[in-house]
């Protein structure tokens, strides 16, 4: 490639050639030359309402003639309204404080400091461990980074990032002793990880409610999240649910917190949040969290392009589509359909170990022997292969796995997909599958 072009300068690594989309619409990507992609990993699973919602856009336009830009922590009328959507629609009771940044990275990094903060404001500076899982991903920043359990993002920054203690994710497919005593087993390690560090010094627990892409989905065995609730509160652990996938209505209820019944002390969302029309997410804490803090010498510092009033139109726009069309049950209906429709073509297929997740957060985990569970090399790059094949197929499907543990498709497609979606998903996964794997 010369130097001169511009396809020389993005993206950053420059390794493959981007594809290029022209334009969006509902579920749909459409390349220059017309051909037509279905979005069925919605963008990195954040496209919720699906592209090109005239009202979404129209919204974020009044916004930004009304103002260019208002500092973070002072009022205008789309932060109001975005604050008013959340606390009377959205979040539950317990969650009443809302900090806002422009991504999930962020948003997490503040909940960390948030929940350190708390502990040293409460007069437990001592207690200031992070406890983290072995899979999972919460983002880019040096510490978020530090804390996920993503061994091919942390490639080449193994000396700089903190090595935090660590739980293991709940894995039931792969549990040492078992499917059927995978809750004894995850929960006897989280005992016995507290014992060893002395839960003294944890301030919080880091944790997706059901693992987004690094695992595929893995969710994990009925009545995890609620030992695992009893087990922190002993020990005046926080629990930092990261529900930058899994929130607003991706898994067929408004969070995974919902979904599993418990109450986190600081929740995490983002990505669609707004469908992915704006750069917005949130730290969400209990009012004790915030008020200690409040009470205290310590601040929590802004962004500067947090809380955009265009940003916050944006999300309100879209939290509204979200109610009046009712797509959060919708996606729960979509995702029983799918998994079934997977289960009934792929369920016995050889190299299919597990197809799992809820609503429209759906993992495929791909093994060399299903019988053994044995990966296939990493060397044979099987994810990509596969998210190449689909792409063929006009089909992109979001590759999951940490490169240690692999290969794993994720289905995160907006949720206005029908039959005619579901067939296609599901006829580009038996065709890749059958090319990459030959059966
Ligand atoms: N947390 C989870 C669970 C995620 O899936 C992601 C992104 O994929 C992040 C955090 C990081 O969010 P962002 O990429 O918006 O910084």
């Amino acid at each position: 490639m010369s130097a001169t072009s511009p396809l020389h300068s993005w993206p950053f690594l420059g390794r493959s050639k981007p594809l290029a989309i022209a334009r969006a619409k509902g579920a749909y990507l459409y390349q220059q030359d017309g051909k037509e992609i279905l979005d069925a990993g919605g963008g990195a699973i954040v496209v919720n309402v699906g592209h090109g919602r005239q009202e979404v856009a129209a919204a974020m336009s009044k916004a930004a003639q009304n103002t260019s830009y208002v500092l973070p922590g002072w009022m205008t009328p789309e932060r109001e309204a975005l604050a008013e959507e959340l606390r009377s629609h959205w979040l539950p009771p317990g969650l009443t404080r809302i900090h806002l940044c422009s991504g999930g990275s962020e948003a997490n990094e503040a909940a960390i400091k948030i929940a350190v903060q708390y502990h040293a404001a409460k007069g437990r500076p001592g207690k200031n461990k992070i406890l983290a899982r072995s899979l999972s991903y919460h983002g880019t920043t040096i510490t978020t980074a530090g804390v996920s359990g993503h061994a091919s993002r942390k490639l080449g920054l193994e000396g700089l990032l903190d090595k935090y203690p660590s739980i293991e994710t709940p894995y039931p497919l792969r549990c040492p002793l078992g499917r059927q005593e995978a809750l004894g087993y995850y929960i006897d390690n989280l005992k016995q990880t507290i014992a060893a560090v002395g839960g003294e010094k944890i301030a919080a627990l880091i944790a997706e409610p059901m693992n987004g892409s690094s695992g595929g989905a893995i969710t994990p065995p009925d009545g995890y999240w609620q030992q695992v609730a009893a087990v922190l509160k002993q020990h005046d652990i926080l629990l930092i649910l990261d529900e930058v996938m899994t929130g607003f209505g991706r898994i067929g209820e408004r969070f995974g917190l919902d979904f599993y019944g418990i109450t986190p002390d600081i929740m995490v969302a983002g990505k669609g949040m707004a469908s992915g029309y704006a750069a917005i997410a949130g730290t969400y804490s209990t009012d004790e969290i915030a008020q200690t803090l409040a009470d205290s010498p310590y601040d929590v510092m802004f962004h500067t392009f947090s809380s955009l009033p265009s940003s916050c139109a944006a999300a309100v726009s879209v939290l509204k589509i979200l109610r009046e069309e009712e797509l959060v049950s919708r996606v729960k209906k979509l995702g029983a359909q799918l998994k079934d429709r997977l289960h009934e073509t792929l369920g016995q297929h050889p190299h299919v170990a597990e197809i799992r997740g809820e609503g429209l957060l759906i993992g495929l985990e791909i093994v060399k022997d299903r019988e053994t569970l044995e990966p296939f090399p990493l060397e044979e790059r099987i994810t990509d292969k596969l998210v190449g094949r689909a792409l063929n197929q006009g089909v992109f499907f979001y590759p999951g796995g940490t490169g240690e543990v692999r290969d794993m498709l994720c289905i995160g497609a907006p949720f206005i997909i029908g039959d005619k979606e579901i067939d296609k998903m599901t006829a580009a996964l038996q065709a890749s599958l059958a090319e990459v794997t030959g059966s």
